[in-house]
């Protein structure tokens, strides 16, 4: 079977990355399965533990970075995030497209070790409107909404390093754009 591919998807904080992937991750064309992170940032009301995140302790964390079973890992506004390697693996040799829904750090470490990995780097209609959609999320504290803000003008500038842009105007579009470059690109692995 047909190794699958190794999606990454990067974007400020808030820009909508969640939103749009809801729109396209049913489609079974697509053959994808979402890569759940580790994280020590502590759950929104919403979120459910193995679903969102794997929620873990920082010495969890730690030792999962000492034994070398991060694909990639991050610390963002003073929490760790990390993509767990055993389970890209094994979702990539089942022929599942592997989308990694991960910060600008993590993702040089993974095209580093992976050149081949698709990515593609969501961005807002403008900072405004970014803004205004972490401030309308309103599950952190102003410290913590200051430091989002001013890690996304930060990342914002790596979009360079990205082979494929995507405006998040319209989530819908957005996302059938992003279904559009994915099948393209399992087009052309199969040629
Ligand atoms: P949030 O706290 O908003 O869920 O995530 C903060 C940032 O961390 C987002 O940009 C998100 O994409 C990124 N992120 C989530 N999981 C991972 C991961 O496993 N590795 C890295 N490097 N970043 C991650």
């Amino acid at each position: 079977m047909k190794k699958g591919l190794l999606i990454i998807i990067s974007g400020p904080s808030g820009v909508g990355k969640g939103t749009i992937r809801n729109y396209f991750m049913d489609d079974a064309s697509l053959k994808l399965a979402y890569s759940i992170s580790m994280t020590t940032r502590a759950p929104r009301e919403n979120e459910v533990d193995g679903k969102d995140y794997f929620f873990t302790t920082k010495e969890q964390f730690e030792q999962a970075i000492k034994q070398d079973k991060l694909l990639e890992w991050a610390e963002f506004v003073g929490n760790y995030y990390g993509t767990p390697l055993s389970y890209v693996e094994k979702l990539r040799n089942e022929g599942k497209n592997v989308l990694l829904e991960i910060e600008v750090q993590g993702a040089t470490q993974v095209r580093t070790k992976c050149p081949d990995a698709l990515s593609i780097f969501i961005i807002p209609p403008s900072m405004e409107e970014l803004e205004n959609r972490i401030r309308g999320r309103r599950s952190e504290p102003e410290e913590i909404v200051q430091q989002r803000l001013a890690k996304a003008a930060g990342e914002m500038k790596m979009v360079k390093d990205y082979k494929y842009v995507v405006c998040n105007d319209d989530p819908q579009l957005a996302a059938d754009m992003i279904s559009l470059i994915i099948k393209r690109h399992m087009k052309s692995e199969l040629s």
